[in-house]
């Protein structure tokens, strides 16, 4: 297992170059704070000026076609991605299944198509609260990683990370709790080890994600196999942002 612990910031649909000051000011921290391993997902639009600007944090991208090229209005590959600068892309999140109706295959040729074009993959699964509800929260996730997940991955470890979101826990305020947490991720890292073998399996972070904050951030980053977050909301500013890191930062100490 990568000992650095992994904080990932989804800027979402937010984001001018007015915020590319923020992201300085994230990449300024980072510098500080080099146990943790700190990256960015900003839209589209600022990904190449994010990458210009910044010298330790990684840029990635949110969402890719699953093509390289050809007549897909409005689309973007994922060999643009890397040209831009991105090193990593995030497939699956629940807003592009959800929002976008994007289905297992598709979410399984983007994250080949990302591996294609040379970069790292963050896998997102995470089931709705009516799942959870009802007691199949495991077996939906692990369904659902399944059948999204490329079969075989050379350095299964270092090019792909999986992020465990629960649909209800975004952007609502709302955690998991820590044993829940555990319970999936332990389920997960079974999943992975099993797909790619005891020791690459054992190496692929999974991240937790879901109202991921300062104040949440040690609790759960100190549960077992939790290698990380994807943050949303508080990745916003450099301050909360960087307050995550720091907890996780903290929790190599402890
Ligand atoms: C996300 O959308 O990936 C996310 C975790 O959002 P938030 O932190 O705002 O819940």
């Amino acid at each position: 297992m990568a000992d650095r612990p992994l904080i990932v910031g989804n800027w979402k649909m937010n984001g001018t170059r007015a915020m590319l000051s923020e992201a300085r000011a994230i990449d300024r921290a980072a510098q500080r704070h080099m146990k943790v391993e700190v990256a960015i997902a900003p839209p589209y639009t600022l990904i190449h000026a994010v990458h210009r600007e910044v010298e330790q944090i990684g840029v990635g991208a949110q969402d890719c076609h699953p093509g390289t090229d050809g007549a897909f209005t409005g689309d973007i590959s994922a060999t643009m991605l890397a040209d831009a600068g991105a090193k990593f892309v995030i497939v699956g999140h629940s807003e592009r299944r959800q929002g976008h109706g994007e289905s297992n295959d598709l979410v399984k040729e983007k994250a080949q198509s990302a591996l294609d074009a040379g970069m790292n993959v963050i896998m997102c699964c995470g089931e709705d609260e009516a799942t959870r509800d009802a007691g199949k929260a495991a077996a939906f996730v692990s369904k659902q990683l399944k059948a999204s997940l490329p079969a075989q991955i050379e350095s299964a470890g270092e090019k792909l990370t999986v992020a465990y979101e629960p649909i209800w826990a975004i952007g609502t305020g709302k955690t998991a709790t820590p044993e829940d947490i555990g319970a999936m991720h332990a389920e997960i890292r079974q999943l992975l080890i099993k797909l790619y073998g005891e020791e690459q399996g054992a190496e692929v972070r999974i991240l937790y994600g879901g109202s991921v904050k300062p104040e949440n951030a040690r609790e759960i980053l100190s549960v077992e196999d939790v290698n990380g977050a994807l943050v949303g909301g508080a990745s916003l500013t450099a301050d909360s942002f960087m307050g995550i890191a720091i907890a996780a930062g903290d929790t190599l100490e402890a």
